[in-house]
């Protein structure tokens, strides 16, 4: 059941992380509009909810049994039935990762509301990576709405004591804005956006404090491996950006669903607070 339901959410955090920044960026035209009388955009986009996918190249309309999750882009052989140009290979990617985190979620955590919690934090933290990854944005959106959610569980103690999720929500974002200003005060480079820090505190707001050193070493393994492929299989050099949301992402999934959760574990119960 959670590796359908998982396919079933993964075609849907598609759709969302192709949506969002297009409506994003339409609002922040109309602001613009609004406030220094710069052109209208012409169209709309569909919203999140509401309106019929439809391939980017040829405009037609995707039926139901080619959105079909996995199955559709495996008959249909990677290609839009109509024109034929290739369908990201991000689209099944998303949909297997999505499913096979939330099967592993349901048989580490079981069926309770903690494993419910853990796998919509999972579902969330996949959107926002395949966002950053592909737009270097982390909406507020998404990062407000899931640090309160977090905040909210904890009042019930859900993943950790609430002190300890506020306090995780706060340090979250000050320790990781305190080291990428020192970063800056000493190379004059911006090393992180934003949002990084927002999502430090929404990581930090369900994980609690002591979650916060283990998901940032983690984030690092994987932000230096990540860099390390891209240089040897594309040749991509180092000066080009690279976003540390998908990492801090799959630092914050490990520490929730691997042995390595046994350090959070380890420091949440040698320093209580
Ligand atoms: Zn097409």
């Amino acid at each position: 059941m959670a590796t359908g339901l998982g396919l079933l959410v993964g075609s849907f955090l598609n759709v969302v992380a192709a949506r969002l920044p297009e409506r994003l960026a339409y609002d922040f035209q109309v602001q613009c509009h609004d406030m220094l009388n710069l052109p209208l955009p012409q169209e709309r986009p569909p919203g999140i909810l509401w309106g019929r996918s439809r391939c980017p190249v040829c405009q037609q309309i995707i039926a139901w049994y080619d959105n079909i999750p996995l199955l559709s882009y495996l008959l249909l052989q990677g290609r839009c039935r109509h024109c034929g140009v290739r369908i990201p290979l991000r689209y099944p990617f998303v949909e297997a990762l999505t499913a096979g985190l939330s099967l592993l979620a349901a048989i580490r955590l079981g069926t309770g509301w903690h494993a419910v919690a853990a796998i919509v934090l999972i579902w969330l933290l996949i959107v926002l990576a395949v966002i950053d990854r592909r737009h270097q944005l982390l909406p507020d959106a998404l990062i407000f709405p899931g640090l309160w959610a977090g905040l909210l569980l904890n009042t019930k103690e859900l993943f950790v004591p609430c002190h300890t999720a506020i306090l995780g929500a706060a340090a979250g974002y000050l320790c990781l804005r305190a080291v990428a200003e020192l970063f800056h005060l000493v190379t004059g480079k911006v090393g992180m956006g934003h949002g990084d820090f927002k999502l430090m505190a929404l990581i930090g707001a369900w994980l609690g404090w002591q979650a916060l050193l283990p998901v940032v070493l983690l984030a690092c393994l994987f932000g230096l491996g990540a860099a390390a492929c891209r240089a040897l299989l594309f040749g991509i050099g180092r000066q080009a950006p690279l976003p540390f949301g998908p990492a801090l992402a799959a630092g914050t999934i490990c520490c929730l669903l691997t042995p390595s959760c046994a350090l959070w574990f380890y420091w949440a119960d040698a320093l209580p607070l």
